[in-house]
This record gives structure tokens, sequence and C-alpha cells, in this order.
């Protein structure tokens, strides 16, 4: 059986027993290349909850079942495979809700984080900012504590509400979310975040807004944004900037097949012409295999693969 048939089986129990309405969730097979930042990946079954009880109910059935999945939020920072997966792609943009409660901004998994930020704004509330312009979502930021600027989710991150591996919503904070350069918790506990509540500030609308044209300035400036990428593709190396160690490699420019690691911005790898995703790990290849040899240090990659 593939992995679409079993999942249109599964959407089918769901909605015979009264867990799903045939709404609350879509099914299809989709190519990973249209899901994902550098815009490669082979074919996938593909849920997409519509609603959070839609979500939960699947990923119940999907762990009854044994089915593999992976949960897809923007896909800006997965690199698929070209041979597509062979399981259940569960993607949650579809959960968009937000809402400020007094200083507290509560967004779903699948908000945009640079949503998130101009709804911020909107309600005078700082502490968003530096999210303003990265691609991702809000569930996708939380799991990689993304960060930019003057500021990481780390900061303003209070609450996560999750489905556990067991099936239980719970609610994690403190500690127990985890955050540290590029990680969390969600790393390793298997929980699928639903949503998160954001503490912010009081803050003048037309300061905030300036603060976030700024940043997104930088970034036009700064970043390859004209090609397909997943941003940093690397993590950084404590007490060095990998995107300085690469250009001083001379690998600005370098290539394979299709991919290329920006002339403007090291750090990134970009699909700078029909790029395979094969040829995207061949280069991450070629960059870790030049800083060990020049720095003496083995860099890590900050992108999520989807295999
Ligand atoms: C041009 C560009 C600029 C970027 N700039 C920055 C930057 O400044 N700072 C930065 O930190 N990052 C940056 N990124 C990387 C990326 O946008 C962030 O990591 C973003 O937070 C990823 O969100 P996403 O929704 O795209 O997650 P995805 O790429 O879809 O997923 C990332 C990981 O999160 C997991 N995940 C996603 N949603 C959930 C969920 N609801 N529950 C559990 N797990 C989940 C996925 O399984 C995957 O392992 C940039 C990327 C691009 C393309």
């Amino acid at each position: 059986m593939t992995a679409l048939s079993a999942l249109l089986a599964v959407k089918e129990r769901l909605v015979r027993d009264g867990s799903l309405s045939k709404g609350d969730l879509s099914v299809s097979e989709a190519a990973l290349s249209g899901m994902t930042g550098f815009k490669t990946g082979g074919r996938a079954a593909v849920a997409q909850p519509m609603t959070e009880r839609g979500l939960i109910a699947l990923m119940g059935a999907l762990r009854r079942e044994k089915l593999p999945f992976f949960i897809l939020g923007n896909g800006t920072n997965v690199l698929a495979m070209d041979e597509g997966y062979d399981g259940v792609v569960v993607c949650v943009t579809r959960l968009k809700r937000m809402q400020v409660v007094g200083e507290k901004l509560y967004a779903a998994c699948g908000a945009g984080l640079t949503a998130a930020s101009s709804y911020a704004e909107k309600n005078e509330l700082t502490g968003l900012e530096f999210a303003y312009g990265i691609p991702g979502t809000v569930g996708g930021a939380v799991f990689m504590n993304a960060g930019a600027y003057d500021g990481e989710c780390k900061n303003v991150v209070t609450s996560v509400r999750a489905l556990t591996p067991d099936g239980e919503v719970t609610v994690l904070s403190g500690d127990g979310l985890g955050f540290g350069y590029r990680e969390s918790a969600f790393q390793n506990n298997g929980c699928v975040i639903l949503s998160a509540e954001f503490s912010l500030t009081k803050g003048e609308r037309s300061v905030i807004r300036a603060k976030m044209d700024d940043f997104l300035g930088r970034r036009k400036e700064k970043q390859p944004l004209e090609y397909p990428s997943c941003g940093s593709t690397f993590k950084r190396y404590p007490g060095y900037f990998t995107a300085k160690l690469i250009d001083e490699a001379g690998l600005k420019g370098a290539r394979v097949g299709g991919a290329m690691v920006s002339e403007k911005h090291a750090g990134f790898l970009i699909n700078y012409d029909g790029a395979t995703s094969r040829d995207i790990l061949d280069l991450i290849d070629v960059v870790k295999s030049a800083i060990r040899e020049k720095n003496g240090i083995d860099i890590s990659c900050e992108i999520r693969f989807l295999r």
C-alpha cells in the first residue's frame, strides 16, 4: 500500500467514526519542491489539517497505524530528498489563528512568524521585531528557536501548547522548552507544537515599525533573497562565524550542479540553477570538508532533512 492510499484510508476511518468532518483534513500527493525553501525534493503524500481538531485526530491515527510522518511548516529550514518521502508529510500551514490578550500574543503553529511580528506591531507590542522577515511559521520558529539581530524565540516565547506522542495536549514553559542556540526541547521530545504564547511589552508603534523596516532592509541588502534557499545552511561553530570561515576558505561561488555557495552571503547555499537535493547535499559536504581541512573544526547543519 502506498503512503497516499494508507493516508486516504486513515481519513475515511476518522470521518466514519466521527473523529473528523471531511473539511477538517485535506489529503493529496504533492511535489516537495513546491513546499520547501530550496525548491527541491520529490513527491509525497501530504495531509493538511484545516483545524487543530483535525491535526490532533490525524496524529493519533498516524501513530496508531505506525505510519511514518514529518511535520512541515513553511519548509524554509527543510531539505527534502529527490526521491520524495515514503510517509505522510503533515503540513500545518492552514492553522493560522492569532489573538492578542493584554501583552500576550497567542499564535497557532501555522501562523507566519512575519505575520505574527506585524500583528504585534499593529497591537503596539514590542519584542517580535527580530522575527520580521524570517519566512517560517510559528511552529517552525519555536522548534528551531529561530532568531536574528537582537532577538530569538527564547526571549519571548513563554509557553507552548503541544501534542505529546501519547496524544495528550500539554503546556510546556520555562526550562521545559529547552531553548538553546537553534535548539528546543521539541527537537527531542516528539511533540507537535500546536500554538505558542509570546510575552511582549507595550511600545510605540512607529518605533516598532522603524525597527522592523531596518531589519528587513538589512536582510535585503545582505541575503540572496532572489534565490531559493533555507537561509543559513550551517550553525555557528562556538567562537566562529561560519559564513566568515566559508568566505575565507574561498568558497563563495563554489558550485555542485545547480547548487552554489552564495556570492552575496557565504552562509547561504542557494538553488542557483535547477539544483537537485543531491547537488545541495554534495555542496554541503564540499563546504564541511574544506572547513575541516583549513580550520580543523566540524561545522554542522542548521537545516533539517526530510527523509
Ligand atoms: C531567506 C531565509 C532567511 C532566513 N532567516 C532566518 C533567520 O534570520 N533566523 C533563523 O533562525 N532562521 C532563518 N531562516 C530559516 C527558517 O526560516 C527558520 O528556521 C524558520 O523558523 C523555520 O520555520 P518553518 O515553518 O519554515 O519550519 P520548517 O522548515 O517547515 O520546519 C523546520 C523544523 O521544524 C519542525 N516543525 C515545524 N513545525 C512544527 C510543529 N508545528 N511542531 C513540531 N515540529 C515542527 C519540522 O519538522 C522541521 O524539523 C531563514 C530561511 C530563509 C529561506
